[in-house]
């Protein structure tokens, strides 16, 4: 065990620094099993920690009592986990601890997402393909790192932002989102809710939620005009819904999060998808906006993961051995559009290739992360440990 470790008195005590707070922090009843079985019947290592094989042991010498304690690195704050005999310790190993830990041992599926870009086999992990050239850059810079959209759109914003986002400090709640935000999220929500049906079914015009002027789903509160226009985008989402034609053969995978790693320039791209499904044997991945007034512009330009899923449609990143479509469901004031992107033109890949790269590229150039004090403070959640933050952002 790493941490802090104190011994002395017939005591021995472990330290687990946490990055956030651990006022509220759930409590992990296996790992407090493990470390408090180790600290009453461990040996202690005297070698380097970093010089991991072959471990020298010190002698065993029994303790009296053992501590297992955690400590918030955000806010100082502290918890006793464990405190008694060996005994006690070694009794916290249930069975139920045990089948646990035997399910952590047999691992399970893989689950690609953020935590890759830390990960030693991502190169020849089989959940992450490794696509040459995905992004158009040659030459790793900084250590390997993961790149979403929303890094891309983040460093635009505030480059020291994103750099702090990648490091994954503790966040300060930021500021509210305004009503249409909300109304998105909703929506999103309760269409993922019945794409999550099993048997799969159809969304119907009339599954909607209610009441009119004023409804609620997941966390998000609606109401007045954005109440009645979510219910209206959640009824003409069943005119394009996909399952509409294929409820029975279809496969459907809402909200998963899709990796790829591009070895050049040694970062791991995440796409956190809307919608994967499969109909009459077609894959096909399906991003959905909600818009009031939509927007005539280019579809690409406007929506850059659109771009990033044209990119990764012909690799295994998506389903389909790399013959996945891609199409945009806008749901709008006046009514529902799906777009189909042909991912296989030239034209539109030369197009996704230039959207991507105007993003990923100064990111990726970029050592120094230099902030961009003012509007992007507003709603940033690491304003505290940012020396450039503007006044009064700070909090
Ligand atoms: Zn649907």
């Amino acid at each position: 065990m790493t941490d802090r470790r104190y011994a002395g008195y017939g005591v021995r005590e472990l330290r687990i620094t946490r990055m956030g707070s651990v006022q509220d922090r759930p409590q992990d009843d296996v790992e407090i099993a493990v470390a408090v079985g180790v600290l009453a019947g461990g040996s202690p290592v005297l070698s380097s920690q970093w010089n991991r094989a072959p471990l020298t042991l010190g002698r065993f010498e029994p303790a009296r009592r053992v501590r297992l304690v955690e400590i918030g690195c955000a806010d100082a704050s502290h918890r006793v986990l464990f405190e008694g005999t060996p005994e006690e310790a070694h009794a916290r190993c249930t069975s139920e601890v045990e089948a646990q830990l035997d399910r952590i041992v047999m691992g399970g599926s893989y689950r690609p997402g953020n935590d890759c870009a830390r990960c030693k086999a991502v190169a020849s992990c089989p959940a992450v393909p490794s696509v040459p050239d995905l992004l158009g850059i040659s030459g790793p810079g900084a250590p390997r790192r993961s790149w979403s959209v929303a890094t891309g759109r983040t460093y635009r914003r505030c480059p020291a932002r994103a750099h702090l986002e990648g490091l994954f400090l503790p966040r300060d709640s930021a500021s509210e989102d305004n009503e249409a935000a909300i109304r998105g999220k909703a929506v999103h929500a309760w269409i993922e809710s019945r794409h999550r049906r099993t048997p799969h079914r159809p969304c119907t015009p009339d599954d909607v939620p209610g009441p009119p002027d004023a409804w609620q789903y997941a966390e998000w509160s609606v109401t007045g005009l954005q109440a009645r226009l979510g219910i209206q985008m959640i009824a003409d989402h069943a005119l394009v819904c996909p399952l509409r034609d294929h409820p029975d053969d279809a496969e459907v995978h809402p909200e998963r999060t899709v990796a790829a790693y591009d070895p050049g320039a040694d970062v791991v791209v995440i796409a956190k998808t809307d919608l994967l499904y499969r109909a009459a044997g077609r894959w096909t991945l399906r991003e959905t906006k909600t818009a009031r007034v939509p927007d005539e512009g280019d579809l690409l330009d406007q929506h850059p993961q659109l771009a990033l899923a044209v990119l990764l449609a012909r690799t295994g990143a998506l389903p389909g051995d790399g013959h996945c479509h891609v199409e945009l469901e806008r749901l709008t004031g006046s009514g529902p559009v799906v777009t189909p992107l042909d991912v296989t033109a030239p034209d539109v890949v030369s197009e996704a290739r230039r959207i991507v790269a105007a993003y990923v590229q100064p990111w990726h150039a970029d050592t120094r992360y230099p902030a961009k004090p003012g509007k992007a403070c507003a709603d940033c959640p690491f304003t505290r440990w940012c020396p450039d933050a503007a006044e009064g952002t700070g909090r």
